[in-house]
């Protein structure tokens, strides 16, 4: 028994929490300047084991660097996908993979911008505010090539902003002011002895360590 008799394409479920796959390798993240932080990111065509072990990085990069989110090109790999494992403004957790990601973002009177602090995995350590919208819907595949999508507000709606971007070779200093990227870079430069080339494979450094 179908729930659609009359046929046509199957709507795209929403998802809140999606199992992410453990069993992955910690990798190095890549910095801001690298160039495929840079560029858009080849979409993802064929759902096999290499983008499963990718996938599988990701997560483990991720948990490793204490990130709510991170995109392959920070872990220098050419592919857009994302993963994500994040609270909203209610502390509920969403979390999932995303690969070929689209957004879709209030518009008009739907559209309130939160001014919050936001930093980044491959700018360690530094944050400044960003204008974004407090809500955010993204729908692309999993690392299965099911449809997905995800959508909430508050850290989530940021987070997914911000991962999307990275898929299209943004990075959120991209979008703050001049002062605002100097400051990042201040910031960045101070704290640059925490965070050795090779992070999180190599931990942060205490700060006393650091000198
Ligand atoms: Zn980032």
């Amino acid at each position: 028994m179908s729930d659609r008799p009359w046929g046509g394409p199957a709507p795209t479920t929403l998802h809140r929490v999606s199992e992410l796959p453990g069993g992955g390798t910690v990798r190095p993240i890549t910095r801001w300047g690298e160039p495929v932080m840079h560029r858009v990111l080849r979409p993802v065509q064929t759902f096999d084991d290499e983008l499963a072990a990718l996938v599988a990085d990701l997560v483990a990069t991720m948990r490793a660097a204490d990130g709510v989110g991170l995109a392959a090109n920070q872990i220098g790999v050419d592919r857009a996908v994302f993963v994500f494992d994040c609270p909203d403004k209610d502390r509920v957790r969403h979390a999932g993979v995303v690969c070929n990601p689209r957004l879709v973002l209030p518009q008009g009177d739907d559209r309130t911008l939160d001014e919050g602090d936001e930093g980044c995995l491959s700018m360690p350590g530094a944050f400044v505010p960003c204008a974004r919208t407090d809500h955010a819907r993204v729908e692309g595949v999993d690392q299965t090539g099911v449809q997905v999508a995800y959508e909430g507000e508050g850290l989530v709606a940021r987070c997914l902003q911000h991962e999307t971007d990275h898929v299209f070779g943004t990075v959120f200093g991209d979008r703050v002011n001049a002062k605002q990227r100097k400051e990042l870079r201040r910031q960045a430069a101070e704290l640059a002895d925490l965070f050795p080339p090779d992070w999180p494979v190599t931990p942060e450094r205490a700060l006393d360590d650091a000198g």
